[in-house]
């Protein structure tokens, strides 16, 4: 079968190296994808927002099944574009995708179905925010309703901090994803990320994470769109993750094919794990980059089969997803400047010493100048080793971080520091 690929980051190389490794697959097509995609992928010159080209090029193609792994592509409803034309997709319709397209969607929902989750109010005017912070307690958490690259979300301590968020919000920095705000309660407890697949019906988990947004050393810093992961997440244990799924996930995906608007892709929830349980933080409706790059790396399994099978509706058929008791850790190589204007055309070398030392090494934002690899984006490498605890698999990491040559570029030291410093406690 062939399958078209969309993406070009680190989630779609080690999407694109579990999918090459499947018997079923005949050529993978890659767009736009980066060098290490190209090792498994042809690329192909195709822009995802033209969603009459993506069609187009399914059917000079014999395309068997789209893997889209962005949200954009998906919030755009590009998979409902497809689907119309008979291709199978991996990913939600854009109605299913305002789970991650619209935080004021999913907390609705939420309500709906009784999902638990912090309180919340959505506005839609500075002043009528800036009233309703009455009803909250410090600190207070304040969300631009759309995408914002996980740069529109602001913890204020105190109320004029809670002004000046809402302020912004208004202003149009954030353009249509601001015309909307959800004010919502503060939760307190450790974050953690729960992935499941589904076709609307069947539920498969498919393991857990927790990542590093901000980008230094003991979680300093700005955020950035994650420097680093790290799966399982222990602290979410068998019986938590039993809870999240009857009391979260699966309220969830009922709620959305009742309502006419099933959800068939995985399902990616961003867990605040409270004194009164497991609380849902928000929805993303793809793999996290780089969540997904430990999942692949503890996926035992053929993934063309699986995907294609929440594609088609019959994911109740199929066993349980199986994964690696082995830990996974994974460090992203950022270039420096990240995650504001990064430097760019970096020389890297090294990759294949550090492949050599047991790790694996996904590209993300590189590009090929003339055979040689440099640097071509703010995320550029994820340096990714398993072990018998996310201690050996961080020092594996390391090993191989250090094995790489990139003078323009920075790491992080301790991803992985909660859970190495609980394994030894
Ligand atoms: P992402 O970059 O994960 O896609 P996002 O912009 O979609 O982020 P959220 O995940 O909703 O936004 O929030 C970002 C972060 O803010 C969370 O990971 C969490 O640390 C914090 N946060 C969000 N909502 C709350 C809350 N109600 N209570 C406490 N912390 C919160």
């Amino acid at each position: 079968m062939n399958i078209l690929l969309l993406g070009g980051g680190g989630r779609e190389h080690a999407l694109a190296w579990k999918l090459a490794q499947s018997p079923a697959l005949a050529t993978l097509y890659a767009a736009p994808g980066n060098p290490g995609i190209a090792q498994h992928a042809t690329l192909v010159d195709l822009d995802a927002t033209d969603h009459r080209a993506v069609v187009d090029f399914c059917l000079r193609h014999s395309i068997g099944l789209v893997v889209i792994g962005p949200e954009a592509p998906l919030v755009d409803g590009l998979a409902d574009n497809l689907r119309v034309k008979g291709y199978p997709v991996f990913g939600p319709g854009k109605k299913a995708a305002q789970l991650e397209g619209s935080k004021g969607f999913t907390k609705d929902l939420c309500k709906r179905a009784n999902i638990p989750t912090a309180a919340y109010e959505r506005v839609a005017s500075k002043d009528g925010a800036i009233a309703a912070l009455d009803d909250f307690a410090l600190p207070v958490v304040i969300k631009a309703d759309g995408l914002a690259a996980g740069k529109g979300v602001i913890i204020a301590e105190t109320r004029e901090q809670a002004v000046e968020a809402i302020e912004d919000m208004f202003s149009g920095a954030f353009g249509s994803a601001g015309a909307e705000v959800v004010l919502e309660e503060f939760m307190i407890g450790e974050e953690a990320s729960f992935f499941a697949l589904t076709d609307g019906s069947a539920i498969l988990p498919f393991g857990s994470a927790q990542d590093h947004k901000r980008v230094g050393d003991g979680d300093t810093g700005p955020n950035t769109g994650g420097m680093g992961a790290y799966s399982p997440a222990r602290v979410l244990t068998p019986e938590l993750e039993a809870e999240v799924i009857e009391k979260i996930v699966r309220p969830t995906v009922d709620t959305l094919a009742a309502e006419g608007t099933p959800y068939s892709g995985v399902l990616y929830a961003g867990l605040m794990l409270t004194d009164e349980g497991p609380k849902l933080i928000e929805y993303n409706a793809r793999f996290g980059d780089p969540e997904c790059q430990v999942l692949m790396m503890r996926f035992d399994g053929d993934l063309v089969e699986l995907l294609l099978a929440v594609a088609e509706g019959r994911l109740a058929g199929q066993g349980p997803v199986r994964l690696a008791e082995r830990a996974a850790l994974t460090v992203v190589m950022a270039a420096n400047g990240y995650p504001g204007v990064p430097d760019k055309g970096g020389a890297i070398t090294g990759i294949d010493a550090a492949e050599a030392a047991g790790a694996r090494v996904f590209h993300a934002g590189t590009a090929d100048k003339d055979g040689a690899i440099v640097a071509n984006g703010g995320r550029v490498l994820n340096v990714t080793a398993t072990g018998d605890t996310v201690k050996a698999a961080q020092q594996a990491a390391y090993k191989a971080v250090d094995a790489i040559g990139f003078p323009t570029g920075f790491c992080r030291r301790d991803i992985g520091w909660r859970e190495v410093a609980r394994e030894e406690e």
